[in-house]
This record gives C-alpha cells, structure tokens and sequence, in this order.
C-alpha cells in the first residue's frame, strides 16, 4: 500500500486534502507503474501494453488500429504542444518531409480542438513546409525538362515529397508491431481471448500478426478467425447490395445495413480525424 502522504503529493495536494476519484486512481495508476518500472523494467512495458489494449478491445474493432490511433493522436498533440519548440524535434520533422496526408489534417483537427482560440503551431510548421517546397519547385524548374519516368532516372533533381518519412507514420509502424507481439502472449487470457474473436482485426493488423506471432496453434486460430471474419463480412456486402435492388428494397435491413463501415475500417481503421469512442460505432 503507497502512503497516504505519496499518494497525496503526486497529485500534488496537500495530505488530506479530498481528492476527485478519477485524479486518484489515476495516480494509483501512476505509481504502481512507476513501483513496477522500478523493479521489473520489461514488466513495467507490458504492463502499459496490457492495459492500452484493454482499453482498446473495450471500444470494439480492431485493438491494434484504436491503441495505434489513440497513440499517435497523443503523439501529435505532444508535439505541437511542446515538442516542435525543440531544434532537433523539428529538425526530424523536416527532414520526414513533415506531416503524410492522414497526419497533417489529424493534426489541424487536433490544433483546432484543442486551442480554441486559434493555434499558431500549424502555421509555423507550413511556413517551414512552404520553404522545402519552394526548393523543391526551385530544384525541378532548374533541371532540364523530361519525361516522369527520366525525372525519377535523375537523382539529383529532387521534388519536394511532402510526408516521405512522417516521423508519426515511423511511430505508427513501431508501435503496431510491438502490439501485434505482446498480443500473441495475451491471446490465451480471456479478457483478451474474447473480444479478439468477436471483433478479429482489420485486415492489415490481422496480416502483421500472422506474419508475427509464432505459436503454430494461436495463429492457426487466428487465421481462422480471420477467415470467418472476412467470410462474414463478404456475404453482409452481397445481402447489402441485394437489398439495393429495386426488386427488394422493401424488405426490412438487417445486420447487413452497416457493412460497408465495417468493410472501410477493415482495410483502413477508423477515421483518423474523430478520436475513436464507442459513440463513433453506434
Ligand atoms: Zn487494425
Ligand atoms: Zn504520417
């Protein structure tokens, strides 16, 4: 049990002073975290995996997708909270060629809802993007003109890509092979055991963790379920379809009537610009 006075001050109260439920098991949370890095650093990792995949399976579809999504949301609200201030930070966004598609308008969005009276983080960023575009235009315009395919021949004449290695797609890719991982060890309990055959994965997280996992009989398992899964999801886009025929539209819908979002999320995740609640699937 962590004394009173511990629990007190990480909350940074005085001893006793009422603290609000939520703040103090989030810093019981903290602590038996921190005890846990402390003594046993590899458990300490697992421990946090565990608990993000969780809260994951708990708001349905595929947990690698939601742990992935919460995770670079976090990512990017810390970096234009704090961490584009820092030379070397904004020097390895740049060089990444800044923000891919999915992570500049994730970040505008993130921008836009957090600073309510207006942010300039994003400004500063696309000032410093207009520059490395600029070159680019000035790098191409400088080159003889040539066809697309003798353009990429040459080297030397380089375009301005924008997001070519987006440091968030970088953290996305560590983040959801490491999930993928711990996953194989947790599968057998049935916290987790459970909403991984009711939900599956999507079909790229299913993939990387067939690619991944060892154990003959848990991936046996899971391509299985995958199989049933994409089997299931196949026959409600033809009933879908079916009842769009002018000849059927009268009959009532039924669990077919939200395939094709089932069907996007499962090549795509879900949409990366809502943060991912159980009120987005209703
Ligand atoms: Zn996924
Ligand atoms: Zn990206």
């Amino acid at each position: 049990m962590v004394p009173a006075k511990i629990r007190n001050a990480k909350v940074g109260l005085r001893q006793g002073r009422c603290i609000p439920a939520r703040l103090r098991d989030k810093a019981l949370n903290w602590i038996k975290a921190k005890k846990i890095e402390q003594d046993h650093p590899a458990r300490r990792t697992l421990w946090f995996t565990r608990s993000t995949l969780r809260k994951a399976f708990a708001l349905d579809g595929c947990a690698i997708c939601t742990a992935v999504h919460t995770s670079e949301r976090k990512g990017i609200h810390s970096f234009l909270y704090e961490g584009m201030m820092s030379p070397s930070v904004r020097q390895k966004f740049l060089d990444g060629g800044g923000f891919c598609l999915r992570h500049f308008w994730m970040a505008k969005e993130i921008e836009d809802e957090t600073w309510l009276t207006g942010g300039f983080g994003m400004a500063i960023l696309c000032e410093d993007l207009t520059r490395l575009a600029h070159a680019g235009l000035a790098r191409i315009a400088a080159a003889e003109p040539n066809s697309r395919t003798m353009l990429l021949r040459h080297p030397e004449v380089q375009p301005f890509v924008l997001g070519h290695d987006c440091m968030f797609c970088g953290d996305n890719l560590e983040k959801e092979q490491f999930l993928a991982e711990v996953l194989e060890e947790l599968v057998e309990e049935p916290e987790f055991a459970k909403p991984l055959a009711t939900y599956g994965l999507c079909i790229r997280h299913g993939q990387l963790a067939l690619q991944i996992w060892k154990d003959p009989p848990k991936r046996h398992e899971l391509f299985a379920r995958l199989q049933a899964q994409g089997a299931e999801l196949g026959a409600d886009l033809r009933e879908f379809i079916r009842k769009h025929d002018y000849q059927y539209r009268d009959e009532a819908p039924g669990p077919e009537h939200d395939s094709v979002l089932r069907a996007i999320r499962s090549f795509v995740g879900p949409d990366p610009c809502k943060p991912k609640t159980k009120k987005e699937n209703s």
